[in-house]
């Protein structure tokens, strides 16, 4: 067990590697950011912060000779960086967990080797092979580049043969994937956490609303069937026992004529996951900490029920920060902000948490809130 007092180390210095740096140094530990921008979320709050790329290798070299331990804050480390480091310290997740995830085509084949529904795909990496899986998935589908994609970037819908074409110009002919478009009855996620040891702790299955391609609100519990939300931690916690997985772990579903359809894995806390900051015994963070160094795990218990609600740039209007008075005056509500200098359009800034006595309850107070937010004067 690495203890309290020992320094760790995190690769990513945007909100979630904040959240973890903040859960860590509550802990007692001391908290090292790797991050190329100076004025990172989780650099600007922790130990010490190093400016430098993810491969540099005088970087890597001291953040081995220091850490007792590294994790990860995002999926697009270079696989290389946590080869390089687990030769001198814990690193967790490891990097063959990180580069399937990294890679849809590798991810979703991983699922479908393995028998995990997911829609229906096939990877394309040329024009032949475009036309092809035009012919194998069917149409409408959406094409996703392999890498690099978040938030719905790097996807296009494609309803025609020459939709097809054009997208796969517009996303620079990258290798990716071609996917059936599903009629969804709802998403959820399931965030859970495996040690060294094989054990799992799982959070309770959150039901997700997008907008414009990016997360909205999750709901927990989740409003679907006892048996679908059980089905969904299953699942999820077969996918991290299969990856030999340790580390906090996100497995988004599509619910699709009633049957659950494995969307994508991430090896990392989750925004879908930040209901557990206020709303749970142990947070997704401080979990994070916990498998990193080997502690026991903690209680993944729901204290209420709870909607998670994302705050974007689009609502600085002008750069200007909204007023948060009406946010602050309601007592069950829980608001948490990154610490990032510019807003942008679909940028996440920040989310705040609602809890109430039911899940109806929790969301119509934190969509009534959201409004409320969005239409206050500056
Ligand atoms: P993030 O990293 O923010 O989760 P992403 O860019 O990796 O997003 P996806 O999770 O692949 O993108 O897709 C974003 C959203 O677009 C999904 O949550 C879903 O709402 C919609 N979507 C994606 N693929 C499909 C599909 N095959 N059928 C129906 N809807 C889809
Ligand atoms: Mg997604």
């Amino acid at each position: 067990m690495i203890l309290p007092g020992a320094t760790l180390g995190v690769l990513g210095g945007g909100q979630l590697g904040r959240m973890f740096t903040a859960a860590a140094l509550t802990m007692g530990y001391d908290i090292i950011v790797l991050d190329p921008d100076p004025e990172s979320p989780a650099g600007r709050i922790a130990t010490e912060h190093i400016d430098a790329d993810y491969a540099d290798a005088a970087a890597l070299d001291y953040l081995g000779r220091t850490c007792a331990a590294v994790t990860t804050e995002f999926e697009n480390v270079p696989a290389a960086t946590l080869e390089t480091l687990a030769r001198h310290c814990v690193v967790r997740p490891d990097a063959k967990a990180v580069a399937i995830t990294q890679d849809r085509i590798r991810e979703k084949t991983f699922l479908r080797d393995n028998g995990f529904a997911t829609a229906p795909f096939a990877a394309v990496r040329s024009e032949n092979d475009l036309s092809e899986a035009v012919r194998n998935v069917g149409l409408p589908a959406i094409l996703k580049v392999a890498r690099l994609g978040y938030d719905g970037k790097g996807q296009m819908r494609i309803d025609n043969i020459d939709d097809a074409l054009r997208a796969w110009d517009a996303l620079k002919r990258e290798p990716g994937i071609l996917e059936q478009l599903l009629p969804l009855d709802a998403e959820v996620s399931v965030v859970l956490a495996r040690g060294a040891d094989g054990v799992i702790a799982c959070w309770p299955v959150g039901e997700n609303t997008h907008r414009n391609g990016i997360l909205d609100i999750t709901v927990v519990p989740a409003r679907v069937g006892a048996s679908i939300a059980h089905d969904a931690a299953a699942v999820a916690q077969q996918i991290a026992a299969k990856l030999g997985y340790v580390g906090v772990l996100a497995v988004e579903f599509f619910i699709s004529n009633g049957g659950l359809r494995v969307n994508e894995i991430a090896p990392r806390p989750h925004n879908s996951g930040h209901f557990t900051l206020d709303a749970c015994v142990t947070s997704q963070f401080e979990q994070q900490v916990r498998a990193l160094c080997g502690l026991p795990l903690g209680d993944t218990r729901l204290l209420s029920p709870v909607a998670m609600v994302n705050l974007l740039g689009d609502l600085w209007r002008g750069g200007e920060m909204p007023s948060w008075s009406s946010l602050l005056a309601q007592p069950n509500l829980k608001l948490h902000l990154y610490g990032k200098r510019q807003a942008r359009p679909g940028r996440k800034m920040g989310h705040f948490n609602l809890l109430a006595p039911t899940a109806e309850q929790a969301l119509a107070q934190a969509r009534a809130a959201q409004r409320k937010l969005a239409d206050a004067p500056r």
